[in-house]
């Protein structure tokens, strides 16, 4: 038989909208029991409501402390319709089939900078997650809300004559448990963070973070894997979980994965920049001064790689550089911050390509990253603190102008992105080599090379970064023999004076930055 509400009981913090809600269930003749503050805001729109007190005979106490927690109210959320009829009846015990209920504001009280322990603690809700997991747990008998975009919805579904159905309700009842866990971990953090006397730990004692899926995915990695992506809450601005798609295929595990990088590298530029990933790793970076000449540039590094590649853009999807996009290579994915409309008219031709944007973006990456390991979980901040130029300290005879700066912090801007150890050789915001995810950094140095000559350009006159200090001069010599006219790396080897030694040697002008930037 279809499911009715005769009583609802209403207790909201977060009162949007729920006048609308209360006025739409008095139209239903459903009985209104409410708390203090909800009551009082009802009954002065002329909603006729019910005082909790009055059904308990019991008052409100203890600044609100107490207000919900009673059998009368527990019982009418948890009692078994049908089976645990007359033991409600023996005591005075009254069915409630809605509740409506969101918590105290934990995590914005916490979110502020002054909040003091006790704050705190007083906004932790007692009765409103026991009344959600009752009512949750009673998805037989019972509906339950717990946020305003979901008041219009039920209003619709009650005044259709099938009422609210069981899937209804039960999905309902899974919304109502994920609000109390993600509520329950808000206060886990926030208190596992903290001592009593006020320090703050970097890192809280129990890391609880929530998710939630946006999509399953066709297959992970490979076709034999399946998978999911998932969103935080709430993405923030600019940051690639935040990308609204466009056109083309759905997104795989690969694309998605390669694009956050490619939407990273990107980020690192104010310049208009072109960013192309395979792999997880850029294959060609570059700057200019349209992106059109950005994308075009960044493509000449590596023209075999890019086919099937990721495109990641700072500035707007044009005409122009679509049409050179789509013309010229196979794409998987083109991000950017905007999408003119005669663009997606030109990427409308190509439906397989995945157009996606991110407004707002790109934003350099903000708090912590996570990976997991078998069993475990790695957590660090951000590798966002870039070396300015004033932490650049020249180690060599030959110093550096004003274009070789410009080069080297180019160079070193896009080694941060690449797989360790990362060698990128560039020159006039453009990069020439990548090498890439090599387990020595000769080898990478190499690779970088030959890509350059496979390319069919030139690295005379040419720029290095190289992600971590290098161990032995081999890795110098090798450099000039190419023609490369300057270095950046972090320096701090043993055999520093030897790798300046044969810098000097060879009329090299190398820059420290005192700081790696390792990626795995
Ligand atoms: P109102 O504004 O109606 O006075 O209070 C609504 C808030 O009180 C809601 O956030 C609800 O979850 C919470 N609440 C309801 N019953 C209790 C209770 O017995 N103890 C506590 N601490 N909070 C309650």
């Amino acid at each position: 038989d279809a499911f009715r509400v005769r009583r609802a009981l209403i207790s909201v913090s977060d009162k949007t909208d729920v006048i609308d809600l209360a006025r739409g269930l008095q139209a239903l003749d459903v009985e209104i029991l409410s708390t203090g503050g909800t009551a009082k805001l009802l009954a002065e729109q002329g909603i006729s409501v019910r005082d909790i007190a009055d059904y308990t005979g019991f008052p409100e106490m203890m600044d609100g402390r107490v207000k919900t927690l009673h059998p009368r109210v527990h019982g009418g959320l948890l009692g078994r319709r049908g089976q645990d009829d007359a033991v409600m009846a023996s005591h005075g015990i009254q069915p409630i089939d809605l509740l409506v209920v969101n918590l105290y504001p934990f995590e914005a009280t916490v979110a502020r900078a002054d909040c003091t322990l006790e704050e705190a603690i007083e906004n932790i809700d007692i009765g409103g997650p026991a009344m959600l997991r009752a009512a949750a747990k009673n998805y037989a008998g019972v509906a339950v809300l717990t946020a305003p975009d979901q008041y219009a919805d039920c209003l619709q579904a009650l005044n259709k004559p099938d009422g609210l159905s069981a899937a209804y309700r039960f999905d309902l009842a899974v919304e109502a448990f994920n609000h109390v866990a993600r509520y329950d971990a808000a206060i886990s953090n926030a208190l596992s963070s903290r001592s009593i006397t006020g320090e703050t730990l970097p890192y809280p004692r129990q890391l609880n973070r929530y998710w939630q899926k946006a999509a399953d995915l066709r297959y992970g990695e490979n076709p034999h894997q399946s998978a999911a992506f998932y969103q935080e809450l709430n993405p923030a601005a600019g940051s690639f979980a935040s990308f609204r798609q466009h056109q083309g295929k759905a997104l795989s595990y690969n694309n998605l994965a390669d694009a956050d990088a490619a939407w990273a590298c990107v980020g690192a530029f104010d310049a208009p920049a072109c960013v192309i990933v395979k792999h997880a790793n850029p294959c060609g970076v570059a700057i200019a001064e349209r992106v059109l000449d950005a994308y075009d540039r960044a493509y000449q590094t590596d023209p075999v790689s890019v086919f099937g590649g990721i495109i990641a853009l700072n500035r707007p999807l044009d005409v122009d550089t679509a049409r050179a996009i789509v013309d010229r290579q196979f794409v998987e994915v083109i991000l950017a911050p905007s999408i003119e409309s005669g663009a997606l008219a030109v990427t409308a031709a190509r439906a397989n390509v995945r157009v996606l944007e991110i407004a707002d973006g790109p934003q350099p990456a903000s708090g912590t990253r996570l990976q997991t390991i078998d069993g475990g979980l790695l957590v660090q901040d951000e590798d966002t603190t870039l070396i300015g130029a004033d932490g650049l300290r020249c180690v060599t005879d030959k110093a550096v102008d004003a274009d070789l700066q410009a080069d080297l912090e180019f160079v070193w801007r896009v080694a941060r992105y690449v797989k360790s150890n990362a060698i990128v050789y560039g020159r006039h915001g453009q990069t020439l080599g990548i090498g890439a995810g090599q387990m020595s950094r000769v080898d990478s140095a190499r690779i970088g090379l030959r890509k350059a000559e496979d390319a069919g350009l030139s690295l005379q006159g040419a720029v290095l970064a190289s992600d971590a200090f290098f161990p032995f001069r081999d890795g110098i010599d090798q450099a000039a023999s190419v023609g490369v006219s300057a270095i950046i790396q972090p320096g701090g080897s043993m055999r520093d004076d030897e790798v300046i030694a044969a810098a000097n040697e060879h009329g090299i002008a190398m820059l420290f930055t005192g700081q790696r930037h390792f990626r795995h």
